[in-house]
């Protein structure tokens, strides 16, 4: 029997989570030979999650769950999933069924049978979403996915690299992307959220893609030297030409516009050059506090480093 872990990142959804535990339980029925359980991680959520995942947990033993002390993001559940994770293989998923569980035997079967290293749900994206991807793909040397989720089924091995990369500001659909293995992409349909509502907002998205470009680029910081450069350029190039000016026609008073878009000018450049180099230091400071990536306040998994070792040494078990 091969292990499998379903981890679920969850966040106030109460309303939704009996729902997806039992649509998920019917869709791997049908899968022989693994071995499944759920890992809910609860991310602080301020509503009953925690007491729908408990009341799962007392009638099926399969239901594993992590508590967090507060809200600490989708990103650091989903490490906290990863490291939970002992099975031979690790799917992650949302709650909120728009990750269709009828796609895990499909993946499953990529990962078991046909030797990727994982297999992950692509869907078809809006613009803003296409525009992120093309742009990442421009400055970064990590390529992502156009429509690329993170509903993943991941091998052991695709799982522990992951776990090697500790940063603390993490960007799951990149750092997947950068540990490479062969990656079965599977197109689906989203489907509307089954309950609930989506914790995304313009300022959450926007900071996301400035995560996703700085944690896997530099090229913004060599941007911004060459419009330094390009600027001294031109700089150099009035300057002479205001000196032959002078030189043949004498002092010319007038001048104002010239030195007042002069001056905002560069006052851009230099405030946006700035902005681009604080966005670096900024995570170079947060990152430097090395702080755990959550607190756990409750988990009804024990001993699961000693679980880990055991799957290891008998992977046929
Ligand atoms: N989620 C989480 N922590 C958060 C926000 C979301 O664990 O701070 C979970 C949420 O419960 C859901 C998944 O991440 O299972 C995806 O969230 P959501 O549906 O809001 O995102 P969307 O589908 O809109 O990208
Ligand atoms: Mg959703």
């Amino acid at each position: 029997m091969k292990k499998t872990d379903i981890i679920v990142p969850v966040f106030n959804e109460e309303e939704g989570l009996v729902m997806f535990y039992e649509e998920t339980k019917k869709a791997i029925a049908g899968c022989e030979g693994f071995d499944f359980r759920f890992i809910f991680i609860n991310d602080g959520s301020s509503d009953n999650t925690l007491q729908v995942v408990k009341t799962l947990s007392e009638k099926d033993p399969n239901v594993k769950y992590v508590s967090f002390s507060r809200n600490f993001g989708k990103e650091a559940a989903i490490f906290a999933g990863l490291q939970a994770s002992a099975g031979d293989y690790t799917i992650l998923m949302d709650s909120d069924l728009q990750h269709p569980p009828a796609l895990i035997p499909e993946m499953l079967k990529a990962v078991e049978e046909e030797g990727y290293g994982a297999a992950g749900a692509k869907r078809k994206t809006g613009f803003f979403s296409r525009a992120f991807v093309g742009l990442n793909n421009k400055l970064s040397n990590v390529k992502l996915q156009k429509g690329a989720t993170d509903y993943m089924c991941m091998s052991r091995p695709f799982v522990d690299a992951i776990l090697k990369l500790c940063e603390t500001q993490r960007f799951s659909k990149g750092l997947f992307a950068w540990v490479g293995f062969k990656v079965k992409w599977l197109d689906y349909e989203q489907p509307e959220r089954a309950k609930g509502s989506s914790k995304w907002n313009f300022g959450k998205l926007f900071k996301y893609a400035t995560d996703g470009i700085t944690s896997f680029s530099t090229v913004p910081l060599t941007l911004v030297t060459c419009v330094g450069a390009i600027v001294c350029f031109l700089a150099f190039i009035y300057i002479l030409i205001t000196l032959i000016q002078t030189w043949i026609f004498g002092i010319d008073v007038p001048g104002y516009v010239t030195t007042l878009v002069v001056l905002l000018f560069m006052g851009g450049v230099i405030i946006l050059a700035i902005g681009i180099l604080g966005e670096y230091i900024g995570r170079i400071y947060m990152e430097s506090k090395n702080r755990p990536l959550y607190i756990t306040e409750e988990t009804n998994i024990k001993n699961e480093k000693e679980t880990k070792k055991e799957n290891n040494g008998n992977p046929e078990e």
